[in-house]
């Protein structure tokens, strides 16, 4: 059984961490021309995105486009084995991100203390993709406020702080935002961004106000899934008070 058309497919795949397995939500979205995914997954993890989209019925060759909402590794970890394996596939992002995503700036937290967090494999895997980005031909640059051809029509949302080019994507019809790491949950608690790995914590903050006055039943964050408990009162509160984000 394929994806219906539209659709929208929050996939999990998990990133090893001392304590366990953490979770984390890339999206598959099903429209008229194929599937985009939106972000990659964290490097070192391909055969588990892509089996978990072989669980789906999608095969690589299915998905026309990537959507990066940012640049960490747990995003865009899986672009360069995504090239490899798809002739043409397009890549979109924030004209703030381009300079990082394609190699031209330092990505801002792969930093050499990151580095030596990362066992060897990993670090060798980091290194090709990196090596890879300067060959990435943005297809898209997002801005702020665009409309993309996606699921209806999807609302880009720039939402700088937890990186430059930071975006949010808003689902009009589905009335569901996606909050990429704007947004996370703690235990089943809509809190903001992860103040460790956001350099401008005050943009971040001052980003929160943007996802205000949306309609929303459902917002998704890449670390700490779905929340569903009156999303758009919860934003409002954290806008309000970044304090408590
Ligand atoms: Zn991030």
């Amino acid at each position: 059984m394929n994806q219906p058309i539209p659709s929208i497919t929050v996939l999990q795949l998990h990133i090893p961490t001392p304590t366990g397995k953490s979770p984390i939500h890339p999206v598959l979205l099903r429209d008229e021309d194929g599937y985009t995914l939106v972000d990659t997954g964290m490097i070192g993890q391909f055969a588990e995105l892509e089996a978990t989209l072989a669980d789906l019925n999608v095969s690589l060759s299915d998905i026309k486009r990537v959507i990066l909402t940012h640049q960490d590794m747990d995003h865009i970890g899986n672009l360069g084995a995504l090239l490899d394996a798809i002739p043409g596939l397009e890549v979109w992002a924030h004209a703030d991100e381009i300079p990082y995503v394609t190699g031209t700036k330092p990505l801002i937290k792969f930093t050499p203390e990151r580095r030596a967090m990362l066992p060897a494999p990993v670090l060798a895997l980091a290194d090709q993709l990196l090596m890879q980005l300067p060959e990435i031909n943005i297809s898209r640059t997002l801005v702020d406020g665009d409309i993309l051809p996606l699921q209806g029509g999807t609302q880009v949302i720039h939402t700088p702080g937890h990186t430059p080019g930071h975006v949010c994507l808003y689902f009009g019809e589905q009335q569901f935002l996606l909050a990429a790491d704007e947004l996370r949950v703690v235990d089943d608690v809509l809190v903001g961004p992860a103040p460790p790995a956001t350099p401008d914590m005050p943009e971040a903050l001052r980003s929160l106000k943007k996802l205000t006055g949306l309609k929303l039943n459902k917002v998704l964050c890449y670390h700490g899934g779905e929340y569903t408990l009156n999303p758009e009162k919860r934003i409002a509160e954290l806008a309000e008070n970044p304090e408590e984000a």
